[in-house]
């Protein structure tokens, strides 16, 4: 048979991305291992996706049963393995009803949709506007992008939706001068992710909160990168003491299956109706059951509690890592999603860091140019992490010395 070579990337696959130039071919707990049989250690996770590793026994054997079972039946019928997923999802939130979809954009769209239509409903088509916040990322959908904050991933395509403004993150006074009756929902990670891993201030998204009941705007919470127990709760919202009115998440609930949820309470899912939102793929038995399988093993006291733990195994180690390089002028972020933020002298140079990084046998992310980004597994072994962490350090060294 002929050898994949990472050259057919650049010769058959559309330039929307620019891979690593090594191949993994296969992976097991933090560890992937590439075409050469050369290992690293995952701390990225596929971008805060494989929350418990690579090809966990629990969930390949879900994968296994229910591919011999049944895969797909479409939404004209439900299936047994969605209601058991939702019933889970509305069971451990603040809400009522979940709507299934594919991906993070997908119920990002879902939550949009849904709010614009709710305030259309109740309160008529005035009600349009949707405040997002700079440096906010919600997909890549039309839609999706045009609420996210960076213009430049939005700009190009056409006229973009209207009645979409942004304002900057933690800026209540921004967002004080913008909300309005017009205003339909206040959308928000609460914590920006790819913005930098950026945490929001809790008496901020408390405000944020006052202020959407205060102009009756539903608050969107985008737990697409912090949900499923990334920061150490299921939620991230449990940990600010602020609930959304609709909150969504993907990455990590199929813990690397694709699959998207769309959370709400009652009145604002009366609205979806029959025939007024949908999707193909939805809900389908095999990515729910591998979601109930992942849901279970991740909503459990244990595993929150070890994300905490993991998160001082990471802030003790970059210290020390800093003590000698001088290299991060702060370490932000919470639970499994921290970013270590670049001094000025290494402005700009995150991917550098990475790139250093493959060559010592470790994955980490970039979150913008002046962010090193870490969104490991939430079971990372003790053992993965002091290798990983190990080849991180010579990563840096490299990196310092030129
Ligand atoms: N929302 C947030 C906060 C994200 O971090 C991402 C992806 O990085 C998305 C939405 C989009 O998710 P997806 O790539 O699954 O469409």
């Amino acid at each position: 048979m002929e050898q994949v070579t990472r050259a057919w990337f650049d010769e058959v696959v559309v330039p929307t991305y620019a891979p690593a130039q090594f191949i993994p071919v296969r992976g097991l707990g933090s560890r992937l291992w590439d075409q050469q049989d050369r290992e690293y250690i995952d701390l990225a996770g596929g971008i805060a996706v494989n929350a418990l590793g690579h090809c966990h026994p629990a969930l390949v054997q879900t994968l296994i049963e229910q591919g011999q079972t049944l895969w797909h039946v479409s939404n004209w019928m439900t299936n047994e393995p969605v209601l058991r997923l939702a019933r889970k999802m509305v069971d451990a939130t603040f809400a009522d009803r979940a709507f299934f979809c594919n991906s993070g954009a997908e119920a990002n769209e879902a939550a949009f949709k849904l709010a614009r239509r709710y305030a259309h409903e109740q309160h008529g088509a005035q009600k349009d506007q949707i405040i997002a916040f700079f440096q906010g990322f919600h997909g890549r959908t039309f839609f999706t992008v045009s609420v996210g904050g960076q213009a430049s991933y939005s700009d190009g395509f056409g006229p973009k939706p209207g009645q979409i403004q942004h304002v900057a993150y933690n800026d209540l006074a921004a967002l004080q001068a913008v909300i309005s009756e017009r205003t339909c929902a206040v959308v928000m990670e609460p914590l920006q992710g790819e913005g930098g891993v950026l945490p929001a201030d809790l008496e901020f998204a408390k405000a944020v909160r006052e202020l959407c009941d205060a102009h009756q705007a539903l608050l969107i919470f985008d737990e697409v990168q912090t949900g499923m127990g990334r920061t150490g709760s299921l939620f991230a919202y449990m940990q600010l003491g602020v609930e959304p009115d609709i909150l969504t998440t993907a990455k990590a609930l199929g813990g690397g299956f694709p699959i998207g949820a769309m959370l709400t309470r009652e009145a604002i899912a009366q609205v979806f109706k029959p025939g007024v939102h949908g999707t193909t793929f939805g809900g389908n038995p095999l990515a729910c059951a591998v979601a109930e399988t992942a849901f279970e093993l991740i909503n459990d006291p244990a595993q929150l509690a070890g994300v905490k733990e993991r998160e001082g195994w990471f802030r003790e180690a970059l210290a020390v890592i800093n003590a000698q390089y001088h290299c991060f002028s702060e370490v932000r972020g919470q639970g499994l999603l921290l970013g270590a933020v670049l001094a000025p002298e290494y402005q700009g140079k995150a991917k550098a860091f990475v790139d250093a990084g493959i060559e010592q046998g470790v994955l980490v992310l970039v979150a913008g140019a002046n962010v090193v980004r870490f969104a490991p597994a939430l079971n990372l072994s003790r053992e993965e992490f002091d290798l990983g962490m190990q080849r991180f350090a010579a990563a840096v060294a490299a990196v310092v010395a030129g």
